[in-house]
C-alpha cells in the first residue's frame, strides 16, 4: 500500500507540473482526488487492512492528499498569473496618443437673450416672478378680461387639458397670481419669463415658445412711465441709437393698448427685406392694465394704475442675431448653437 501511495504521488506531481491549462489540471485533480480517484480508493480500502497498518497507511494517504491539493492550488495561481500576463501583453496601450477633447456646452441664444432682458429690468427694480405652465382657465383667460366666448380661447389656438385647465397661452396669468398674493401692497413690479404654448408651427411660430412680460402697479403710473422704461429697454437690448414708435392696438387685458416698433436693426430705417421695406420692426405689445384686471387682482382701479408689456423671446433673439427661421432655435444643431 505504501508503495502504491508513493507511485500515485510521483505520477500526480509530474502531471500537475506538466499541466499547461486549467482543463488539464482539473483532469489530473479528478483522477487523483475525485470520487473515484486513486487516493480516494486507497482511503476506502483502509477498512480491509490490519489495525497496525491502518494507522500508518491512513496517515500517509492523508499527507499525500494534502500535499497534492496544495500543489494543485499553487499551479492554479501560476496559471492565472500567466493568463493575466498574456492579456496585458496582447492589448497594446499607447500612452503617448493625444486625449479626446472635452466638448464644452454653451448658453442657448434663448437663455442668453432672456438673461439680458431680465438683467435690464431687474436693473430698474423689477423682480422675477414665475408661474405654472399648466394653468387654470380662470388665470389664463377669465381674470385677464377674456370672457367665455372670446375668440382667443379658440380650440384651434389652445392646448386644453380639461375644459378648465390648459397649457398657458401667455405668461400673463402670473400677473393675476402675483397681484392676488401681494394686494394691497405697492408697488407690484415684476418681470415674468417662461414657456407658453399655442397651436402654431411654421418659420416664425413654434407650438412652444418663450415670452417675457412685465407688470408695474402703483399710484400715479401713466403711459409716459411705460414709454420711458421701454425706450431704455430698447436702447439697452439693441442699440443706443435705436428709435421707437407706438401704434394703437387691442388686448383684452390692457386699455389703452399699443404695439411698440423699433427702427430696423438691419437697415437703420432705410427699408430692407427684414423690415419688409417699412424701416420698422414690431417687437412688443403693451398698455395700461385694464381696470377689471386690477379688480380681479385685488387692487382698486380708482386709486391704482399700472402698465404691462410682453414680448416673444425668440423674436428678440432672431432680430438680435439675424436668425431667419425660428425652428433653428429648437433643432439643437451644434453647428448653429456654437455661433453664439
Ligand atoms: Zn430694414
Amino acid at each position: 500500500m505504501i508503495d502504491t501511495l508513493t507511485r500515485i504521488k510521483e505520477g500526480a506531481e509530474q502531471n500537475i507540473n506538466r499541466a499547461e491549462d486549467f482543463e488539464t489540471l482539473n483532469e489530473v485533480r479528478v483522477k487523483i482526488l475525485g470520487r473515484k480517484g486513486e487516493i480516494t480508493q486507497v482511503l476506502r480500502g483502509l477498512k480491509d487492512l490490519d489495525p497496525s497498518q491502518k494507522v500508518e497507511v491512513g496517515r500517509l494517504a492523508n499527507e499525500v492528499k494534502d500535499g497534492l491539493e496544495k500543489l494543485i492550488e499553487a499551479k492554479t495561481q501560476q496559471l492565472k498569473a500567466r493568463q493575466l500576463e498574456m492579456a496585458l501583453h496582447s492589448e497594446r496601450l499607447d500612452i503617448t496618443l493625444p486625449g479626446r477633447p472635452v466638448q464644452a456646452g454653451a448658453q442657448h441664444p434663448i437663455s442668453r437673450v432672456a438673461d439680458q432682458i431680465k438683467a435690464i429690468f431687474t436693473g430698474m427694480g423689477f423682480t422675477v416672478a414665475e408661474g405654472p405652465e399648466v394653468e387654470l382657465d380662470y388665470y389664463n383667460f377669465e381674470a385677464l378680461n377674456v370672457p367665455r366666448d372670446h375668440p382667443a380661447r379658440d380650440m384651434q389656438d389652445t392646448f386644453y387639458i380639461t375644459e378648465d385647465m390648459l397649457l398657458r397661452t401667455h405668461t400673463s396669468p402670473v400677473q393675476v397670481r402675483t397681484m392676488e398674493k401681494m394686494a394691497p401692497q405697492l408697488p407690484v413690479k415684476i418681470i415674468v419669463p417662461g414657456r407658453v404654448y399655442r397651436k402654431d408651427d411654421d418659420a416664425t411660430h413654434s407650438p412652444m415658445f418663450h415670452q417675457i412680460e412685465g407688470l408695474l402697479i402703483d399710484e400715479r403710473i401713466t403711459f409716459a412711465n411705460l414709454k420711458a422704461m421701454l425706450m431704455l429697454f430698447a436702447q439697452q437690448i439693441f442699440d443706443a441709437g435705436v428709435k421707437v414708435r407706438y401704434r394703437p392696438s387691442f388686448f383684452p387685458f390692457t386699455e389703452p393698448s399699443a404695439e411698440m416698433d423699433i427702427s430696423c436693426v438691419n437697415c437703420g430705417g432705410q427699408g430692407c427685406r427684414v423690415c419688409k421695406q417699412t424701416g420698422w420692426l414690431e417687437i412688443l405689445g403693451a398698455g395700461m392694465v385694464h381696470p377689471r384686471v386690477l379688480e380681479y387682482g385685488g387692487y382698486d382701479p380708482e386709486k391704482h394704475t399700472g402698465f404691462a408689456f410682453g414680448m416673444g423671446i425668440e423674436r428678440i433673439a432672431m432680430l438680435k442675431y439675424q436668425i431667419n427661421d425660428m425652428r433653428l432655435l429648437f433643432d439643437n444643431d451644434k453647428r448653429f448653437l456654437q455661433q453664439f
